[in-house]
């Protein structure tokens, strides 16, 4: 039996965050800006309140501003996109997220265009969707750019690899498969209608598995020496987080991520790392210029 390389996206994300506190220490002292990043955050679902604080509290622990504003259930689409179109307009404002989902009564796809694309640091606004797709783009969406760092980082090949990504999403399956696409992977996207997903599975050398079931794939969906990359996020009968991957898994996969401690705090870092891109471009596009 071969030994499988846990890919450790805890630790890597904490490099990352550390470096990160260093150039927003930097910047401060320079520029005397700090990346602010802003979550709105609608309703009183458990999960996204944890996730919106999460994300507050990192950005806070690495200096930058950070703040969660909430709304009721009840929020109407205009009050929402009033607030919306504030901080799009808010200098010291660099980056915006809703935090999904959101309630039904909203109109999503109305509320992340209205979201000034320059500040869209999740990715999801139609033009940074279009600038991914044309090869372009300023802002990647979080989850697929940190398994990509976490593959890069673990000098895992991509090019002329055969990829593929179970899960068609607009938040990971699609954005992952283009960017793998861009890598020079041969990428296949499976979903729920695709049929003998196995037959599928078994010839990635890279598989992504952004599915949303508890231990969805099993040990025969691999072949042997492939990259596993379990994104998701389930909670089992005792309430503990686990993937969409069996952890048996292990005993077929040359690399593969843990879940808790693989992708989800990569998510989270290249968020952080993009409020801090946003913030360099914001004083690139706002510079004075001197006068020789
Ligand atoms: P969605 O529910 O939006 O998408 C799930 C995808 O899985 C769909 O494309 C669906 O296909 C596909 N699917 C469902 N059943 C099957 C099946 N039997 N066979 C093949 N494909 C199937 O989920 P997300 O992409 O938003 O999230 C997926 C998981 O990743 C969740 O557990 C989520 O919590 C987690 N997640 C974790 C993140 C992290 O940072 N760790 C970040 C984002 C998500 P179809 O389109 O045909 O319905």
């Amino acid at each position: 039996m071969m030994s499988v390389t846990l890919l450790n996206g805890r630790a890597l994300a904490q490099e990352i965050k550390c470096d990160l506190s260093k150039k927003v220490e930097k910047l401060k002292e320079e520029k005397g800006v700090v990346p602010k990043l802003v979550v709105l955050l609608v309703g009183d679902d458990c999960a996204s309140r944890i996730y919106a604080r999460n994300k507050e509290k990192m950005a806070l622990q690495i200096g930058f501003e950070s703040v969660i504003e909430e709304f009721p259930n009840t929020v109407t689409q205009e009050e929402l996109l009033a607030r919306i179109h504030y901080y799009n307009h808010a200098k010291d404002c660099h980056a915006i997220l809703v935090q999904l989902p959101l309630p039904e009564h909203l109109d999503k796809q109305k509320i992340l265009q209205a979201i000034d694309y320059h500040k869209d640091v999740d990715g999801f606004h139609p033009m940074n969707v279009g600038n991914l797709l044309l090869n372009n783009p300023t802002v990647f969406p979080c989850t697929p750019q940190g398994i990509l760092t976490l593959l890069d980082y673990y000098n895992i090949a991509l090019t002329g690899k055969t990829a593929v990504v179970v899960g068609r999403s607009t938040i990971v399956g699609k954005p992952m498969a283009q960017m793998l696409l861009q890598r020079d992977a041969t990428v296949i996207m499976a979903h729920s209608r695709t049929e003998n997903l196995k037959a599928i599975t078994q010839q990635a050398d890279i598989l992504i598995v952004a599915v949303g079931k508890k231990h969805f794939i099993t040990p025969d969906h691999v072949k042997q020496g492939a990259v596993v990359v379990d994104v998701g996020t389930n909670e089992d009968e005792n309430g503990k987080l686990v993937g969409d991957v069996m952890p048996d898994v292990a005993q077929i996969a040359s690399a593969m991520t843990p879940v808790p401690g693989g992708v989800g705090p990569m998510t989270i870092a290249m968020l952080l790392n993009q409020t801090y891109q946003l913030a360099l471009e914001h004083i690139s596009c706002h510079q004075t210029p001197k006068n020789n």
